[in-house]
């Protein structure tokens, strides 16, 4: 059986849509392992988004993720990896699919990131690793 790390991101958390993604993650059936809401670290982020350094938008993705809480979550059910990524739907929220969280919920507020309310591990080793950095006590 699977985890993977879900973050419900700065402007989901604003803009009241914590509940929805919730309810989103819990009528597909995946189980909520832990649930917090948290203020993220420059620290924190800065191994969160690794693999992100250097890029152009690296900056302001982390000044973004400090702007307001996070509800930071890990799900458990197979192939939830897979699946949360379904749920959330394209990086981009302007043509990420209806249907889809970003789809359904996001647009371009402008800027330089893609303000997508929601994060999901993209694999077993990227969940393993986060899962470690957000929440220390528990296994992947
Ligand atoms: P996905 O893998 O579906 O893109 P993700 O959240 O894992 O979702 P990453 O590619 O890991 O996306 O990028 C991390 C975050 O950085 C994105 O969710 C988005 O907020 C921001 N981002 C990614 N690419 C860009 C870009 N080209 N311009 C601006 N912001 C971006």
């Amino acid at each position: 059986i699977e985890r993977t790390l879900v973050l419900v991101k700065p402007d989901g958390v604003r803009r009241g849509l914590t509940g929805e993604v919730l309810r989103r993650i819990e009528a597909k059936g995946y189980r909520f392992v832990a649930l917090e809401l948290r203020e993220a670290t420059a620290d924190l982020l800065a191994d969160h988004y690794a693999e992100h350094a250097g890029k152009p938008f690296y900056d302001a993705l982390v000044e973004f993720m400090l702007s307001g809480p996070v509800a930071a979550m890990v799900l458990e059910g197979e192939r939830c990896i897979e699946g949360f990524r379904s749920l959330a739907g394209a990086t981009d929220p302007t043509v990420a699919a209806p249907g889809t969280i970003r789809g359904d919920l996001g647009r371009d507020w402008g800027g330089s990131v893609q303000q997508n309310i929601v994060h999901g591990s993209d694999s077993p080793e990227s969940a393993a690793r986060e899962i470690k950095i957000w929440f220390a006590a528990l296994d992947a």
